[in-house]
């Protein structure tokens, strides 16, 4: 099969598996070529496949030696589709990690269920005991509420008015004016039934209650906050509340783990082109400026470099830097350095469709989001036959 890339709106329904097995080639040479570093053994990385739950496995594999167990939901190829991104990444990282004589396993299947939560405690006492890292890196649209059965749909939708402003259709390269009408209270709770802390908790709950945390083990979520500018659609809106509850999830969690020493943090990161965020309206117009500023001051980050700095710099740094006044680790540091979200005021306003491609960096946005799905990369032919049927090697 030759592969191209096929856009639906802001998703892409075709992935690469040479380029994806590239893009996860070039993560774990970042990890390596920053060297070695102290840090977990035995970790489960809970949306492993792609964005920062890939970028996390793979700076604990390559930084730290651990041993993972990667979950994740992911579409294998067929006669008429190829697999999906995550599926292609983790076929690739398994096998390189396996040449590289690091432990790797992984379970593909909805990670809010019951049996799939099962499956993950059996696979851990049986191989690994206990683990000493959880990191939590679900995005997802919907949750099938294991015990009630209650299906909940993410919303991404201001609260309390309409929100009215800018946003890019990022592929025919236009901006125009959007007005999203706000959540009722009926979606806000089920973006927070979605997104927010609760699943999180069951799976802490449960290894805790099979003891399989082993002492001072240490919990991680991803959280987002941003400027001013996007706080209508992001930090105010229904996904921020979805996060508040993370975060007090998080708060909830640090009481349970006491008895281990352990730690229960939400990590705030960087904005990052993933299929989660690109779905978010108004943040790839954002983006787009963040990214022509912070690669004009050399500080931009995409989730690789994030994740190596979170754990080399902040969870397994024998002096870390200070947690805000929140409590949240901040990795978002440089994207919120006020420079650069001075300029991003300024420019913000005179973005039209006419010049958004010389004040922004709206081909770099379409590029990483192309890179996602494994196109753009270096030194893959996409010309040439390659077949999309692949193995990963411990499903
Ligand atoms: P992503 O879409 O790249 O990754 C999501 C992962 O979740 C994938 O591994 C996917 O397979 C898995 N997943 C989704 N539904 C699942 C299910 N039902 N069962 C099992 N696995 C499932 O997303 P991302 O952007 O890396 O987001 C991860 C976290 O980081 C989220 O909490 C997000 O809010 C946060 N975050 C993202 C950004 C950003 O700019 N992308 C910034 C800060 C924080």
């Amino acid at each position: 099969m030759i592969i191209r890339p096929k856009i639906r709106g802001f998703i892409c329904t075709t992935a690469h598996p040479e380029g994806c097995a590239k893009s996860v080639a070039e993560q774990i040479q970042y990890v390596k070529a920053c060297g070695r570093f102290d840090g977990p053994r035995n970790v489960l990385v809970i949306g492993a496949s792609t964005g920062y739950g890939l970028a996390s496995r793979i700076a604990a594999t390559y930084g730290c030696h651990a041993k993972t167990i990667g979950v994740f939901f992911e579409k294998e190829a067929d006669e008429k589709r190829t697999a999906s991104p995550g599926w292609y990444n983790t076929a690739a990282f398994e096998k390189q990690a396996h040449l590289d004589g690091f432990y790797a396993k992984s379970i593909n299947g909805d990670a809010y269920s019951q049996s799939i939560k099962d499956a993950v405690m059996d696979l851990i006492r049986r191989d690994l005991q206990q683990v000493d890292l959880v990191i939590y890196s679900l995005a997802s649209p919907r949750r099938v509420h294991p015990v009630t059965g209650q299906i909940y749909s993410s919303a991404l939708k201001p609260i309390g008015q309409p929100f009215v402003g800018k946003t890019v259709d990022a592929f025919r390269g236009e901006v125009k004016d959007v007005t999203i009408e706000p959540a009722n209270e009926e979606e806000i709770a089920n973006t927070i039934a979605v997104m927010g802390g609760e699943d999180w908790e069951m799976w802490i709950d449960q290894l805790a209650s099979e003891n399989l945390l082993a002492p001072n083990v240490k919990t991680v979520a991803y959280s987002y906050i941003g400027p001013v500018l996007t706080h209508a659609v992001y930090k105010n809106g229904t996904i921020g509340k979805a996060k508040e509850h993370l975060k007090a999830t998080a708060d909830k969690l640090q009481g349970k783990l006491a008895a281990l020493h352990g730690e229960a943090i939400v990590s705030v990161d960087k904005a990052v082109v993933t299929q989660a965020s690109a779905a978010i309206p108004v943040v790839p117009l954002y983006m787009s400026i963040l990214f022509k500023l912070m690669k004009e001051k050399g500080t931009h980050e995409g989730c690789i470099e994030q994740m190596d700095r979170l754990f080399r710099e902040h969870l397994y740094a024998p002096h870390p830097p200070a947690r805000d006044k929140d409590g949240f680790i901040r990795v978002d540091d440089l994207e919120m350095e006020q420079d650069i979200q001075r300029k991003i005021e300024e420019i913000w306003p005179q973005v039209t469709t006419e010049n958004v491609k010389s004040l922004t960096d709206l081909d770099g946005y379409c590029d990483e989001f192309y890179r996602l799905f494994g196109f753009n990369i270096d030194g893959v032919n996409y010309d040439a036959e390659v077949d999309p049927v692949v193995k990963i090697p411990s499903i």
